[in-house]
């Protein structure tokens, strides 16, 4: 919702008008579900769906609050759905596996426009894309101010097969997808740019890196493909920023990491919002934060065919670093060859 798109609506389209479970009915027509495995969907107490032998399930949940994890003064509620669900799947990818099915729990204060709930599902809708998700349930309550969403998915993987955090072996290459720190930089520009009616245009930068934040790509089809060709030992994506989800793999692993700030890869167009904001570019991607670029190690014998999954798909991958023992810790190396201490800039929750 947009400061000019009122959040009062008309008494006849307001969530205060349709109900509960009129909205419910409407989301159903909307999202119309039908996968043989899917035995009872949305209507019941409870979802049946039918598991397949040698898989196992996946499952994982997110929340996302207004005023914490989105801003209606810059995002339509559209985009806060596309991002949540994005989340959503991006944990998905992480372990490898196949988005299946979709619950959604909402707490909307009871001036929203019915219209406005449907646009957050359309949103959530686009960023499963091509992958066949099916919604089979969620729950609906009214809020007092804020809006409240939380996403539950439910995915499948080949037995035994899951990329874990905890995976990481001394000697394994560190490589990531994608771009850094783009994403970051799109809130930073949406946060700051002046509010309609006075709202200027985006320059070409500044229209990638809004993107990257508003529509962020799950790296689900190279993670799939890592995991059931046994090519990665661990995985995460990156929700927080490098420099602290790195860490995480780390811990579980129990090992260190070298980081070579050189080899971390950067747009052009961070590289001008960078210069103009005198910052620099490499610490602004270490801090990150909503890439949902996919961070993994693999086996240094497995390189050639790291490089070749990322030509064939066209999603580029990039050799960052090196996985050392744990008494190494975690160090940079910056582009002059200075080795020292990664330093934790990423979001946390809690911390001022
Ligand atoms: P219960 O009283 O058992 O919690 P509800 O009346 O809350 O059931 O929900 C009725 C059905 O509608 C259930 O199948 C539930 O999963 C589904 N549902 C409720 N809210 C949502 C929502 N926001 N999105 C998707 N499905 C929903
Ligand atoms: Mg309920």
């Amino acid at each position: 919702m947009h400061r000019h798109q009122p959040r009062m609506a008309s008494k006849r389209h307001a969530l205060g008008t349709i109900g509960e479970f009129g909205l419910i009915r409407q989301l159903q027509r909307q999202w119309p579900t039908s996968s043989p495995r899917v035995l009872k969907s949305i209507g019941d107490d409870a979802a049946i769906l039918k598991t397949v032998p040698g898989q196992q399930l996946l499952l994982s949940t997110d929340a996302f609050v207004e005023g914490v994890h989105f801003d209606c003064t810059f995002q339509t509620l559209r985009d806060v759905g596309f991002r949540a669900g994005v989340a959503n799947l991006s944990d998905i990818a992480a372990m490898g596996g196949q988005p299946l099915y979709l619950l959604v729990s909402l707490a909307v204060p009871t001036s929203v426009p019915a219209q406005h709930i449907r646009l957050l599902y359309r949103g959530i809708r686009e960023a499963c894309g091509s992958h066949r998700v099916a919604l089979i349930g969620g729950d609906t309550s009214s809020s007092p101010r804020d809006i409240f969403l939380s996403l539950t998915i439910v995915g499948t993987i080949p037995a035994n097969c899951a990329l874990t955090r905890s995976g990481a072996h001394v000697g394994d290459h560190l490589y990531v997808t994608g771009t850094l720190g783009d994403a970051r930089a799109g809130l930073h520009i949406l946060q700051t740019r002046p509010r309609w009616p006075q709202q200027s245009r985006l320059s070409v930068p500044e229209q990638f890196l809004t993107q990257r934040h508003l529509r962020p790509t799950p790296r689900i089809g190279i993670g799939q493909i890592l995991a059931a060709r046994g090519m990665a030992h661990a995985a995460i994506d990156l929700s927080d920023g490098l420099s602290g989800d790195i860490g995480h793999i780390c811990d579980n692993s129990q090992v260190g990491v070298e980081i070579w700030a050189n080899a971390v890869p950067l747009s052009s167009h961070l590289h001008t919002f960078a210069r103009h904001h005198h910052l620099d570019p490499v610490d602004f991607a270490l801090r990150g934060g909503d890439d949902y670029e996919l961070l993994f190690t693999a086996r240094a014998r497995h390189h050639t065919h790291v490089m070749a999954l990322s030509r064939r798909t066209g999603v580029p991958i990039a050799w960052i670093g090196e996985i050392k023992p744990k008494h190494f810790g975690q160090r940079l190396t910056s582009p002059q060859g200075r080795l020292r201490a990664l330093v934790q800039k990423s979001y946390r929750h809690f911390v001022a």
